[in-house]
C-alpha cells in the first residue's frame, strides 16, 4: 500500500497566496531587460533624488582570479519532492530538486518533510532509538539530520556517495528563491518555507542560534528589480521593503539598482563544516551509494539525494542545471562584503549549448582559504549539462560580463 503526503497539503499554515513564478521563468524575463552597457531598470521612487552608494569593484585582474568551480543544481520540473510515502513497510520522506535554491529552502524544508514523515502512523510508532536514515550529505541531508536529532532521535546514520566537493559546498549563498521550477499551486508553501530558513540563517547572523556561532551575515544585497530577487513575498513578514538606490563605482559608472538591505549571505563551504562538526558526535556518517530503499534496514528512510534522485527515484522530471563559478583571491574584504544578481540575455555556449546568463557576486569563502581570498563571480544556467559537458568558456565569459557590469 502506497500513501501519500503532498507538498500542496502543508501541515503548518500556509504563507502568502501568490501565483508568481519567479525561478527559472524569472531568468528568463529577466534577460530581455538587461543592457548591461547601459542603465539598468530598478523601479524608482518619484520625487526624492536616489540616494548614490559608493561601492568599489572587486579586483579582476588575472592574478586575482583563483579556482574555477564548476558544479550542477538538482532541479525537478513542477516543484521539489517534498512529498512522504509508506513502501513496504517503510516510510519514505522526499527532500530533493530544489534547483538553485536549496540553501535557501533548506532548513524550512527539512522542518516540513521531517514533519510530515513523523505524523505518519508507521513513523508515530517508532521508538525515538529506533534507526533512521538519511540518504544524502548535501545540506539537505545534514539539516535532515539535524532536525531529526533535535527531535531525540538517537540511532540517525546518514550514508551518501559524497561527503565532501558536493553542490552545497559550491553553492554561491545568495538567500533568494531564484532559479527553480515551481507550479503556482506550490508557491505559496515555497513562501512559507522560505521565510522559516530566512529566520533560522538570521539567528545565525545575530549571533543567536543555540547551535551555529558562524557561516550566515547580513549583507546588502542588489538586484535590478524587485520581482527579480524573489524577496518580495519575504517583506513585512521578515524583511524591510527594498530601496532604489546609484550605485558609484568611481569610474564614471553607475547603475539604478534596489537594495535589500537586510538580505542573507550564507558561507556555504563554511556552514557545511559547522554542520558537520555539529552532527559529528550524535550520528553514524557510512560512505556508499544507496541503490533501491528496500535494502535499508530502517523504516523510517529520509531522500536528500539531489541529482541522485533521478536514477534512485526514477524520478524524470529531475534535471541538471550547469553553474560556473570563479572564485576571487587577493581582495579587500569589504570591497567584495555585498551580494549583487543580475539577469543577462540567454546565449548558446561555445559547445553549442543553451544557457541562460546572470552575473553574481557573493562574498563566497572557501574552507581553509585565506582572508582575503573572498569572493565568488557566477553564473550561468544551462539546463542538462553535465561533468561530461562543462562548457569550459563560460569561465572567462563570466569575468569579462563582471568588468562590463563595473566599466572597468
Ligand atoms: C553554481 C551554483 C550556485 C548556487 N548558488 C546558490 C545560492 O546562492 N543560494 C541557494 O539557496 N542555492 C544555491 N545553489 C543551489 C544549491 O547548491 C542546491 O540546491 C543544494 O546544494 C542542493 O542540495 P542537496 O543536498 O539536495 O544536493 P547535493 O548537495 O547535491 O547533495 C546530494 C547528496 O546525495 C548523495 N547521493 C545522491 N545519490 C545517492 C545515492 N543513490 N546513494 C547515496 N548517496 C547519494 C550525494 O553523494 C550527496 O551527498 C547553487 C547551485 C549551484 C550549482
Amino acid at each position: 500500500m502506497r500513501t501519500t503526503r503532498s507538498p500542496h497539503a502543508p501541515a503548518a499554515a500556509a504563507g502568502p497566496e501568490l501565483s508568481r513564478r519567479t525561478f527559472i521563468a524569472g531568468v528568463a524575463a529577466g534577460a530581455g531587460a538587461l543592457a548591461i552597457a547601459g542603465r539598468s531598470t530598478g523601479v524608482r521612487a518619484a520625487s526624492e533624488p536616489l540616494e548614490v552608494r559608493s561601492m568599489v569593484p572587486p579586483r579582476l585582474e588575472a592574478a586575482n582570479l583563483g579556482e574555477r568551480i564548476l558544479c550542477h543544481r538538482p532541479m525537478r520540473r513542477g516543484s521539489p519532492n517534498l512529498t512522504v510515502e509508506e513502501v513496504g513497510g517503510q516510510v519514505i520522506a522526499h527532500d530533493y530538486g530544489h534547483g538553485g535554491s536549496g540553501w535557501t529552502l533548506g532548513p524550512g524544508c527539512a522542518t516540513y518533510v521531517v514533519e510530515n514523515a513523523l505524523a505518519m502512523p508507521a513513523a508515530a510508532a517508532l521508538a525515538k532509538d529506533a534507526p533512521v536514515i538519511v540518504v544524502g550529505a548535501g545540506v539537505i541531508g545534514l539539516l535532515t539530520a539535524y532536525e531529526l536529532v533535535r527531535r531525540g532521535y538517537t540511532a540517525v546514520e546518514i550514508i551518501a556517495e559524497a561527503f565532501t566537493g558536493t553542490t552545497s559546498h559550491n553553492a554561491a549563498g545568495l538567500l533568494a528563491p531564484v532559479s527553480m521550477d515551481n507550479d503556482p499551486e506550490s508557491q505559496a508553501l515555497i513562501d512559507q518555507i522560505g521565510v522559516e530558513a530566512y529566520r533560522f540563517f538570521a539567528s545565525i547572523a545575530a549571533g543567536t542560534h543555540p547551535d551555529f556561532a558562524t557561516g550566515a551575515s547580513i549583507v546588502p544585497s542588489y538586484f535590478e528589480t524587485r520581482e527579480e530577487s524573489g524577496l518580495e513575498p519575504y517583506v513585512g513578514i521578515v524583511m524591510e521593503p527594498a530601496k532604489d538606490v546609484i550605485l558609484d563605482f568611481g569610474n564614471g559608472t553607475q547603475r539604478t539598482m534596489v537594495v535589500y538591505d537586510d538580505g542573507i549571505f550564507m558561507d556555504t563551504a563554511v556552514l557545511m563544516d559547522e554542520l558537520t562538526a555539529w552532527l559529528t558526535p550524535h550520528v553514524t556518517f557510512t560512505q556508499g551509494k544507496v541503490e533501491a530503499f528496500a535494502d535499508l534496514p530502517a523504516q523510517l528512510i529520509f531522500d536528500c539525494t539531489g541529482l541522485g534522485a533521478a536514477e534512485l527515484d526514477d524520478d524524470a522530471s529531475v534535471v541538471s542545471v550547469q553553474g560556473h563559478l570563479v572564485m576571487l583571491r587577493d581582495q579587500v574584504p569589504a570591497d567584495v562584503n555585498t551580494q549583487i544578481l543580475i539577469y543577462l540575455p540567454e546565449g548558446t555556449t561555445a559547445e553549442g549549448m543553451k544557457a541562460k546568463r546572470s552575473f553574481y557576486l557573493m562574498p563566497k569563502r572557501l574552507s581553509g582559504s585565506g582572508p582575503n581570498d573572498v569572493g565568488t563571480v557566477g553564473g550561468t544556467f544551462i539546463e542538462g549539462a553535465t561533468p561530461e559537458t562543462p562548457n569550459e568558456s563560460e569561465f572567462d565569459l563570466l569575468i569579462d560580463q563582471a568588468k562590463v557590469f563595473y566599466g572597468i
